[in-house]
């Protein structure tokens, strides 16, 4: 509809709009969209927003897919915005705690958002096959997506992969292998094979649109924030598509005149077990090294090496923002205390954002009456075993 080219987010190689793109041909990073946001913003208005439907989609001029009968959906995003009385009343200054609370999207993930966007371009540009490693909810999301979209599912997923992953791709018919290793050495045995069984890689950041998908997380804030974005962000980050997504729309929005320059201080939460971009930042990097020996059981966090880590680092730095780490007995005993104070079951990832949350009150990193905002990126039921 609106999208002009591609960019290289490293080199700023252009490539065109409306055919499949993995990373690019010249540095080997990722690939972001890019849009004509005047003529976006002709139809996109904020106005115009009043009347739309109530998930991702209605932010349709910023997203890549040319037909919309090519877009595949369960009604993802446009996600709750929780206002937490009771858990703010436990930290030791008053602010303004939100929860976005994205284990309501289908497949009770935030996955769901990126999946919806990739799965339908991948529909439009004529894919009959896709291939991801995931370190669980994704492999759920997209087996769902592909399911609807008639598409083939390869997903290449660690042994020891919640079981609830695992079990729901399955029975949404996809093909799933499990590897004893990592989630990047599952995202070698897709690299190596998908020539050869024409499969395309829609790995994290490997193809441009589901960072598209994940952006709009950015998008909802603003608006659900009535256009003032909040002080800080705290954000699980494994492939950090979800903060990278963020930070472009961001971007999108002053250009198309919504918001001024305020940006949000974005705030990298990690386990202590893997930790590569906390470690990174802190050193003053701007890429990431392999983090050795990864283990955490907030599964989507173990990611010890991610494509995108100088797009990461770099929203850090630009924001005026940090990177924490916390170990997984604390993320743990968060989900019960989120629960007990919330109701909500939040994933081990999401839950990780109180106890960094502490860590940064402590630090006086964060000041009282700001508006902090913690991502529960997915539904604490897909984690049984960790209970
Ligand atoms: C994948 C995942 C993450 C990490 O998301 P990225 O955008 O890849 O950093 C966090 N939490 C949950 C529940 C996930 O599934
Ligand atoms: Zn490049």
């Amino acid at each position: 509809m609106n999208a002009t080219h591609l960019e290289c987010a490293n080199c700023h190689k252009n490539y065109e709009a409306g055919k499949l793109h993995n990373l690019c041909l010249e540095c080997g990073k990722p690939l972001f969209v890019r849009y004509d946001l005047k003529k976006a913003a002709q139809t996109l208005t904020t106005d115009s927003l009043r009347n739309r439907q109530a998930d991702l989609w209605r932010y349709k001029e910023v997203l890549p897919v040319e037909n919309e009968e090519n877009i595949i959906s369960f009604g993802e995003g446009w996600t709750p915005l929780l206002p937490t009385e009771n858990l703010a009343k436990k930290l030791p200054i008053k602010l303004n705690l939100f929860i976005k609370d994205e284990s309501n999207n289908p497949t009770q993930s935030f996955k769901a958002r990126g999946m919806s966007a990739a799965v339908s371009m991948a529909k439009e540009l004529g894919v009959k096959k896709v291939a991801a490693p995931s370190a669980g909810n994704a492999a759920g999301a997209l087996s769902a997506y592909a399911a609807r979209a008639g598409m083939q599912a390869f997903l290449f997923m660690p042994r020891d992969t919640p079981k609830a992953n695992i079990i729901e791709c399955e029975q949404t018919g996809a093909q799933v292998t499990l590897v004893d290793g990592l989630i990047t050495d599952c995202g070698k045995i897709v690299a190596t094979r998908q020539d050869a069984e024409g499969w395309f890689d829609v790995s994290t950041l490997k193809e441009p649109y589901r960072v598209e998908g994940k952006k709009t997380m950015g998008y909802e804030l603003a608006e659900q924030f009535d256009w003032n974005l909040p002080d800080v962000i705290l954000y699980p980050t494994g492939g950090g598509t979800g903060l990278i997504g963020m930070w472009k729309a961001f971007d999108e929005m002053e250009k198309m005149g919504w918001i001024d320059s305020f940006r949000p201080r974005m705030v990298s939460v990690q386990s202590i077990g893997c930790a590569p971009i906390v470690k990174a930042f802190h050193e003053g990097e701007i890429f990431a090294d392999e983090f050795p020996n990864a283990a955490t059981v907030a599964s989507g966090l173990r990611v010890p090496k991610a494509i995108g880590d100088f797009l990461i680092l770099d929203a850090l730095h630009k924001s005026n923002g940090t990177a924490v780490a916390v170990s997984d007995e604390e993320l743990l005993n968060a989900v019960k205390e989120i629960g007990t104070s919330e109701g909500l079951f939040c994933a081990p990832e999401g839950a990780a954002c109180l106890p960094a949350l502490r860590k940064l009150i402590e630090q006086d990193f964060i000041k009282e009456n700001e508006r902090v905002v913690i991502f529960n990126t997915g539904a604490g039921v897909k984690y049984l075993e960790c209970f």
